[in-house]
């Protein structure tokens, strides 16, 4: 099984993390091989064993694993004692404070954010497409940080997984101007062929602005475009699987 760890993430002794590739489970095409996703048309009994595969190689219970059923919102949930596997709650954030209790974000070109406060042991994950960066999804985690935990934004690290990158990301005239409205010109390149959008660029204004520091914020280099036979990507197949960021304190 092929998977990524952050470099700002991996010197923490205490927590398991990964960001998921397409390598390593027992799903069939359009959805191979490690396809996390019940949503997106695969069988359910290879999600499920893609599911236990992951567990067992991260070395946690995969009915622990907490999931979203991922709306495009800017909703944050505080994991509570009665959430499990089977029922997802429809939110694009989850934040917990408890050990052993895997929290799971699951993407095809949208970014998946992993943060750690290690002073007050927090950990967070983030769905963080076009939309939700749009609603900043970013500063409503951070504001749970701030306001459930007390963490302050210097002690937080924040790690983006492989997405959809500037270089695929063109955007009709639509979505432009709303951006625009926005005050975010600076993530809109023009090209010939039309506009491309920087979700990257948004994010890392986000996180600034709400006083992350620019050492403990990092992104992974590779577009999930670009590389469709490493990551499933929307844009390139429409039809696929997904992969994941996950994070668990020990
Ligand atoms: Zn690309």
């Amino acid at each position: 099984m092929k998977i990524y760890q952050s470099n700002l993430l991996k010197n923490f002794k205490n927590i398991t993390h990964a960001f998921t590739t397409k390598d390593g489970g027992v799903s069939k095409a359009p959805y191979a091989t490690l396809n996390l996703a019940f949503h997106v048309g695969d069988t359910s009994s290879d999600v499920e064993h893609n599911h236990q595969l992951l567990a067992q190689h991260l070395k946690y219970e995969k009915n622990s694993l907490i999931h979203m059923k991922q709306i495009h919102s800017s909703h944050v949930h505080k994991v509570l004692d009665t959430d499990n596997f089977e029922s997802p709650h429809k939110c694009d954030a989850l934040i917990t404070d408890k050990k052993e209790t895997p929290l799971m974000v699951m993407v095809a070109d949208c970014a998946p954010i992993l943060f750690y406060d290690p002073i007050n042991r927090v950990i967070a994950v983030a769905h963080a497409g076009r939309e939700g960066v749009f609603q900043n999804i970013v500063k409503k985690v951070l504001d749970m940080f701030f306001e459930e935990y007390n963490s302050k934004a210097k002690n937080i690290y924040v790690s983006v997984g492989a997405n959809i990158k500037v270089c695929c990301y063109e955007v009709g005239y639509e979505i432009v101007e709303q951006a625009k409205k926005l005050g975010m010109e600076y993530a809109l390149k023009k090209q010939k062929s039309g506009f491309f959008l920087d979700i990257n660029a948004i994010v890392k204004k986000q996180l600034l602005k709400e006083g992350v520091t620019h050492e403990h914020i990092e992104f992974a280099d590779e577009c999930t475009c670009c590389k469709r036979e490493t990551y499933f990507s929307y844009r390139a197949d429409g039809t696929t699987g997904r992969f994941c960021g996950v994070i668990m304190l020990q």
